[in-house]
């Protein structure tokens, strides 16, 4: 799809999806066809995600493969380190960098780069994370990805965030770094977020869920 792009200058490509959709597998893949093209490379990765890998200086995949990145944690420290003569930049786990991203992967593409960008669309809730929305948007090329639901085997769109083996409360917060939870890849139907505690104020987003339905609390 992308080769179409190539007779334009620069574009945006977002490979998004839930967690186990093989993301990062999808970024290498495309990583190391670039350096097979002989392209110059440059590969970033957001510090929060060191689960999978050899360490931040890695992409890794749930199978185990690893290329090495730059680790990040904003937009800035992506702009400050990109290689002027780099042809194409790679940035893995973008979900959890900030809104100045848009702004920079415009701005590359605009300049003649290719951008491969992979991220989790939605948080354990399953509402848009971070800045996704709008990289979508922006984007000329998007792959949504699916992993299998563990509970009934159906393509998984959604993060199931369990604490203690229950589903986490809505107002939790978006990302817990260094927290006992654990996330499953579900469909929509298995998903189950706790309800709001109406006593709890998240900082991060509105107090009450933007649905016109209850929240689901079974866990299956
Ligand atoms: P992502 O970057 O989207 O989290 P990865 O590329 O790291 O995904 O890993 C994808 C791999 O995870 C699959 O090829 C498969 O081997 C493994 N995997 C583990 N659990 C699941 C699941 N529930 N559904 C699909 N793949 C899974
Ligand atoms: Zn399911």
């Amino acid at each position: 799809m992308s080769a179409v792009f190539q007779l334009t200058g620069g574009w945006i490509e977002v490979i998004a999806g839930v967690m186990f959709s093989g993301k990062s597998e999808e970024l290498m893949r495309r990583v190391r066809r670039a350096m097979i093209a002989k392209k110059r490379v440059q590969v970033f990765k957001s510090h929060l995600d060191d689960r999978y890998s050899g360490g931040v200086y890695a992409v890794g995949s749930h199978d185990g493969r690893t290329i090495e990145a730059f680790p990040v944690d904003s937009s800035t420290q992506v702009a400050s380190r990109i290689d002027p003569l780099a042809q194409v930049i790679a940035i893995d786990e973008v979900q959890f960098l900030d809104a100045g991203i848009v702004a920079l992967a415009n701005d590359l593409a605009a300049r003649g780069r290719r951008v491969i960008l992979a991220g989790i669309d939605t948080d354990f809730r399953g509402e848009p994370f971070g800045p996704m929305p709008q990289l979508l948007c922006v984007a000329e090329v998007v792959d949504k990805l699916h992993a299998i639901c563990v509970l009934c085997g159906s393509p998984a769109s959604r993060n199931q965030r369990l604490i203690d083996g229950k589903p986490a409360a809505y107002d939790s917060p978006t990302v817990m770094v260094g927290g006992a939870e654990a996330y499953e890849a579900r469909c929509r139907a298995c998903h189950a977020v706790a309800k709001a505690d109406p006593a709890q104020l998240r900082l991060d987003q509105p107090a009450e869920p933007q649905s016109y339905f209850e929240i689901k609390t079974s866990s299956k």
